[in-house]
């Protein structure tokens, strides 16, 4: 940590290493956030990962674990935990923690050991619907600390395979992920975009609100002309 006096202001920057502060339409969604893996095997056609982080989709679909993430996290969870930082980490904006190739190294569930018992707090964003569950455990030890959030796209299981064309869960399997977790007492939410079809996100919505599961976000639409098409005729 680096600290800087002038007169009486003491003003501090951080020196993290894999948490940062997202910028524009993502700063929307979270304060801080957090990438374990390099890419992400959920296959979404309409991804903006693999442009943001400079990958084709090819590469981008088979993930692996960052370079020494856990080390740089744990660095960066141990700076935050000195200045007492009270925004929420978001995992993850370029990856699922619950895309399936964290099955095998469960980086997810390290992450929540290191973050939860230091006092930070934490929000889960996935399509990852079961997989999840396996950390709920651990979520629902620290539920003032710990969010879960869904990202629903299609409520036709059709179209959701054929946008969704890697390992995400079916949408009605991330409702059902999403109930458990907000009977756990976690605070829980929606995330709606991108929009391809309204009439599918308007149902979704309705379905979240008249379940009390979450609050819901997004709503833009942002479908190409093309999937517009495809989807509504
Ligand atoms: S789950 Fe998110 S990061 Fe993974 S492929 Fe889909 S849109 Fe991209």
């Amino acid at each position: 940590m680096k600290r800087f006096n002038d007169s009486d202001v003491v003003y501090m920057s951080m020196t993290l290493k894999v948490v940062y502060e997202p910028r524009g339409k993502a700063g929307e969604y979270a304060d801080l956030a957090c990438n374990l893996y390099a890419g992400c095997d959920h296959g979404c056609t309409y991804c903006y990962a693999p442009a943001v982080t400079r990958r084709t989709r090819e590469t981008f679909n088979s993930p692996h674990p960052r370079a020494r993430i856990l080390e740089k996290l744990l660095s960066d969870a141990d700076e935050l935990a000195e200045q007492n930082e009270r925004r929420s980490i978001l995992f993850s904006f370029t990856c699922d923690p619950y895309q399936k190739v964290d099955e095998r190294y469960q980086l997810t569930r390290e992450a929540l050991k290191i973050l939860l018992p230091r006092g930070l707090n934490v929000t889960i964003l996935t399509k990852g619907g079961a997989r999840s569950e396996r950390d709920f455990d651990l979520l629902a030890q620290y539920p003032e600390q710990a969010t879960y959030a869904a990202t629903l796209v299609f409520s036709d299981e059709r179209y959701r395979t054929r946008y969704e064309t890697g390992t995400a869960a079916p949408t009605e399997e991330r409702i059902a992920a999403l109930r458990k977790a907000h009977a756990l007492g976690l605070k829980t939410w929606v995330s709606l975009e991108p929009v391809y079809d309204p009439v599918q996100s308007l149902e979704l919505r309705r379905r979240s609100k008249d379940h009390r599961l979450a609050t819901v976000r997004g709503g833009r639409y942002r479908a190409p002309r093309i999937a517009r098409k495809r989807l509504l005729h």
